[in-house]
């Protein structure tokens, strides 16, 4: 699958819920409205889905959110997935992964890792167990760590997505830099995205990376690296603890000329740029019959128009976002 920009589309993520288990205050608001069950693809309809991508070129799989681990039999799913993972030759896939909030994490470890999960993001916003109830409205993070802990054992690599969030956790990156060098983790920081109301004055919390790095660059050696893993951050090497540290800047950077992704929601409706609301239903040429040929149509049509890149922009006065969905719809 080639975009117009000539850009292969080679990633897919898979919102495979729109449900989660935390209210984090940057994403949801507190009285989330979820969809009915009945509008969900099913497990089945979802792994179709991915078949087909895969068929188109698709070689790396996220599955993502809502909160992944919180859909019932989602390992079923997971495994099915791992089973298409295989030799670049073969056309299969060679990467499975997922990004979880940690809490369903301790239970499915083992499990992950038999399914072929290599690599997991883990979000986790601060090291403060109560801070962390509170921008995730309920979250214990001691069952988090539990499972990062749980993932390590499993042979599971661990990233850490940290939302820079102004006046909350502002303070905390060096701390979290060293946490996640004692531990032998990677860690990336966000900039907030404008997405979804949220019932908050979002720009108020946006801060700016540029800004964390410069202030990081004072007790750490950052070094440039050239690794890049296909999603859109930059990363640097931190020369004192020897990890990874990745910044994912959309608001101050543009990182669209290289996007090799697409996304698909839990009700089949696949957008070309998470900044932007085109998007095209794939659930309806699903269910049109019991060959792809519908789909396959689909699918190419949508390619053909991804558009450049996104159009966030800030609105200072906490206006109304840029983009309507909520970030756990397309699951980020
Ligand atoms: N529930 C899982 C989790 O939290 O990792 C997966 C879905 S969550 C929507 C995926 C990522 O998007 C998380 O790292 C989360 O912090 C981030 N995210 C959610 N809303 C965001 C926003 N408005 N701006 C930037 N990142 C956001
Ligand atoms: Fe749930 Fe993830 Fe959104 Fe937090 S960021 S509310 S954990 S979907």
């Amino acid at each position: 699958m080639i975009d117009p920009f000539g850009r292969a589309i080679t990633y897919l993520r898979v919102s495979v819920t729109d449900r989660c288990d935390f209210r984090c205050t940057y994403c949801m608001a507190e009285d989330m409205q979820f969809l009915p069950k009945a509008e969900l693809l099913t497990l089945e309809e979802l792994e179709r889905l991915c078949g087909a991508f895969i068929r188109h070129g698709v070689r790396k799989l996220r599955l993502t959110g809502g909160e992944p681990l919180v859909r019932r039999d989602v390992m079923t799913l997971i495994e099915r997935l791992g089973a298409r993972l295989g030799p670049v030759q073969s056309g299969s896939l060679d990467e499975l992964t997922l990004t979880t909030n940690g809490s369903q994490l301790a239970r499915h470890a083992q499990g992950l890792a038999r399914a072929g999960v290599r690599r997991i993001n883990v979000s986790i916003d601060t090291l403060d167990v109560e801070k962390f109830a509170a921008i995730t409205r309920g979250g214990k993070l001691p069952v988090v760590l539990e499972g990062v802990a749980a993932a390590k054992d499993a042979g599971i690599a661990v990233k850490i997505n940290t939302v820079a969030l102004r006046g909350v956790n502002e303070d905390e990156f060096d701390g979290m830099v060293e946490w996640c060098g004692v531990n032998g983790l990677d860690l990336c920081l966000i900039e907030t995205m404008p997405m979804g109301d949220v019932g908050a004055d979002r720009g108020d919390a946006y801060l700016p990376l540029s800004l964390v790095r410069a202030r990081l660059a004072r007790r750490w050696t950052l070094r440039e690296t050239d690794y890049v893993t296909g999603g859109p951050a930059r990363y640097v090497d931190v020369a004192e603890t020897g990890r990874r540290l990745g910044f994912i800047t959309p608001l101050t950077h543009n990182f669209c000329e290289g996007c090799n992704r697409v996304r698909v929601t839990c009700t089949g409706t696949l957008y070309m740029c998470l900044g932007q609301d085109d998007a095209a239903d794939l659930r309806a040429p699903l269910r049109a019959g019991s060959t792809d040929e519908a789909l396959d149509v689909a699918i190419a049509e949508a390619i053909a128009r991804k558009p450049k890149g996104h159009d966030f922009v800030i609105d200072r006065r906490g206006a109304a976002p840029a983009v309507a969905r909520h970030m756990s719809v397309t699951g980020g």
